[in-house]
């Protein structure tokens, strides 16, 4: 027994993963429907995830605002923004493009039967507003990451603001509450590093029950969608993200190679926000400053959704075709404002993107019937999707590190000054 443990922690974490992904794909394929017993084993993993998520996004964000300044948390969300919304307009572009070329929508005709509920449409200002909580606890009990990355920065910046206080009691309970902070993280961490050795058997149950209990039909007959899908995603990543990275100087292989545990937790996950986790530990071996990973990753993993904006591009054309309409360039135009949006306004969790499809249709005027019909192989692209979310919330941290490089140093006198003045 003991000795399989050993086998078992001592192997690398990629392989593992692999392995249980491979064996799970295996016995969904065998046991077909049956494989939905193991279906317990991947919600423990999502469970454990979800569980560290909140305690993680605090500690790490209010650990990170301490070894930084107000100047420098202002210059950071001033490039992560503008990377977030430009990669994820470039992303609808590339799935109109790619869409336009293998029309997915060819063969198929509006279905009739299913009725469908409009979602309604979050106001740009009610999303900024709900950033703001009006009760602390509902907002964590809700796991509603942006407003837990709020108030993590507004406690945080407080905390700074007493460690540099130029009153004595000021600064002792400051710098008190920053040591509870630190030592917060450390057993955030270290309960982490616990859930990942769980990670692989977690992996193998989502796998299992995914490929045994999807229906191979739909998924053959919405082949040309669920390609294009891979696709766009592929050009995101394969090409997209080396073109921005190299005018940064950063060598893509060695970038990807850094972040492959992520990506692939993202990918059997489904889940951006539950992969936060594993996206942070990764940001660190990709050598990504400390402060700027945990101050733009958890935002990232909420906002930033750029495989889900594929989605939109692909669907908007897939439903275009199934309908016989011809989209004007400023009519596409138009949907890449309203894709890039959506997609912000998309959650990181499982299934989120199909609302964020229904929305645009609604926008762009298409039935949103037609988002019933992808219902059915969701998990299929949601997983490639996710996947390039989080490839684009870590590519984005690295470009802002980057270019943060000469800049790293810890709060120097100058700026302790500005914190005294404050
Ligand atoms: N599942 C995706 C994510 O968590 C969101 C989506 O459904 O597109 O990143």
């Amino acid at each position: 027994m003991k000795s399989i443990w050993q086998w078992y922690t001592g192997m690398s974490f990629m392989v593992k993963m692999t392995g249980g992904f491979l064996i799970g794909i295996l016995l969904g394929v065998v046991l077909g429907d049956y494989s939905s017993f193991l279906a317990p084993l991947g919600s423990l993993f999502l469970n454990l995830l979800k569980m560290i998520v909140i305690p993680l996004v605090v500690f790490s964000l209010m650990v990170a605002v301490n070894h930084s300044n107000p100047k420098e948390l202002g210059r950071i969300g001033l490039k992560i923004f503008p990377f977030y919304l430009l990669s994820t307009g470039v992303a609808v572009v590339i799935g109109i493009l790619l869409a336009k070329i293998t029309n997915p929508g060819a063969g198929f005709s509006l279905p009739t039967e299913v009725v469908m509920d409009t979602p309604a449409r979050p106001s740009f200002i009610d999303t900024l507003l709900g950033m703001v909580p009006s009760n602390i606890f509902s907002a964590f009990a809700n796991g509603d990451i942006l407003a837990v990355v709020f108030v993590s920065v507004v406690f945080g910046l407080a905390i700074l603001f007493m460690r540099h206080s130029t009153d004595k009691k000021q600064q002792e309970m400051g710098e008190f509450l920053f040591k509870l902070l630190e030592a917060g993280n450390e057993v955030v961490s270290k309960v982490l590093s616990g859930i990942l050795v769980y990670a692989p058997i977690g992996v193998l149950g989502i796998t299992a029950n995914t490929f045994g209990t999807q229906g191979f039909d739909t998924a053959i007959a919405l082949g040309k969608f669920i390609g294009t899908s891979y696709l766009g995603v592929l050009v995101l990543v394969g090409v997209a993200f080396p073109i921005m990275m190299k005018l940064f100087g950063i060598k893509v292989i060695q970038f990807y190679k850094d972040i492959k545990e992520a990506a692939f937790t993202s990918f059997v996950t489904s889940s951006s926000i539950g992969t936060l986790p594993v996206t942070i530990k990764c940001a660190e071996k990709a050598g990504i400053g400390e402060r700027v990973a945990k101050l733009t990753l958890p935002i990232g993993a909420t906002i930033n959704m750029n495989g889900t904006a594929i989605r939109f591009g692909v669907a908007v054309i897939f439903a275009a075709e199934i309908m016989g309409m011809t989209l004007s360039t400023p009519e596409l135009a138009t949907i890449v404002i309203i894709g890039t949006m959506a997609a912000v306004g998309t959650a990181g969790v499982p299934g989120a993107g199909l609302i964020g499809m229904s929305i645009v249709f609604t926008q762009a005027g298409l039935p949103i019937e037609i988002v019933a019909l992808t219902a059915g192989i969701n998990i299929l692209v949601d997983m490639i999707f996710t996947f390039g979310n989080v490839v684009g919330d870590l590519v984005g941290a690295k470009i802002v590190d980057q270019s943060e490089k000469h800049k790293d140093a810890p709060v120097d006198a100058e700026e302790s000054l500005v914190l005294n003045e404050a």
